[in-house]
């Protein structure tokens, strides 16, 4: 029997992991694990709360029951936003490679592309809290290159994981969503 599959959508800030992960499953009908909207529906004064205020990244260990909770075994499913540390992605490829078809999607940006588009998301209104200040936005993006960026590394030759690097560097979505879907093919 196939196994169904799991598609890590994974990259710095801005780079449009949600905005792309929401045309696979408006295509394709993926179930959905956005971290950053579940970590943001929890109440303002949590914990938590604080800590993604100040732009950092929540501890793993907080983490593991509620993407686990959000996981549905049963299907083809995106993981937006997870895993970001190499702790993640080991219990991630620990406790899911039996159960899925993990895919990885680095999506491949240059970080003056990821500030132009945390810009770009500000002016159109669409900007969250963490992407008003620029100090947070710094440390967002020191955190992507000092802690994601190993857990993408591991990813790209970890036995049995399916790894595409992408470029979506394209000033057309288009162009950078039919990369990715044709990585995915
Ligand atoms: P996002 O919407 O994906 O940019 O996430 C917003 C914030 O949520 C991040 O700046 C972190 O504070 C926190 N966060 C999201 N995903 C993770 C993760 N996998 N590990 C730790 N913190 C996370």
């Amino acid at each position: 029997m196939t196994k169904p599959k799991m598609i890590l959508m994974m990259g710095g800030q801005g780079v449009g992991k949600g905005t792309h992960a929401r045309r696979l499953i408006a295509r394709d009908g993926y179930g959905y694990v956005e971290t950053g909207a579940i970590l943001r529906a929890l109440p303002p004064e949590s914990h938590i709360a604080q800590i993604m205020a100040r732009g950092e990244l929540v501890p793993d260990s907080d983490l593991y029951d509620l993407i686990a909770g959000a996981i549905n075994e049963s299907g083809d499913i995106i993981l937006d936003g997870f895993p970001r540390t190499l702790p993640q992605a080991k219990w991630l490829v620990k406790n899911y490679a039996d159960k899925f078809d993990i895919r990885v999607i680095y999506m491949n940006v240059p970080e003056d592309v990821m500030l132009a588009r945390i810009e770009k998301r500000i002016r159109e209104g669409g900007g969250r809290a963490d992407d008003a200040d620029a100090a947070v936005v710094r440390r967002r993006l020191d955190s992507f290159w000092k802690i994601t960026m190993p857990a993408i590394e591991w990813l790209r030759t970890a036995p049995g994981i399916k790894f595409a690097d992408v470029d979506v560097s394209d000033e057309n979505p288009d162009t950078n969503f039919a990369r990715i879907y044709g990585a995915l093919s």
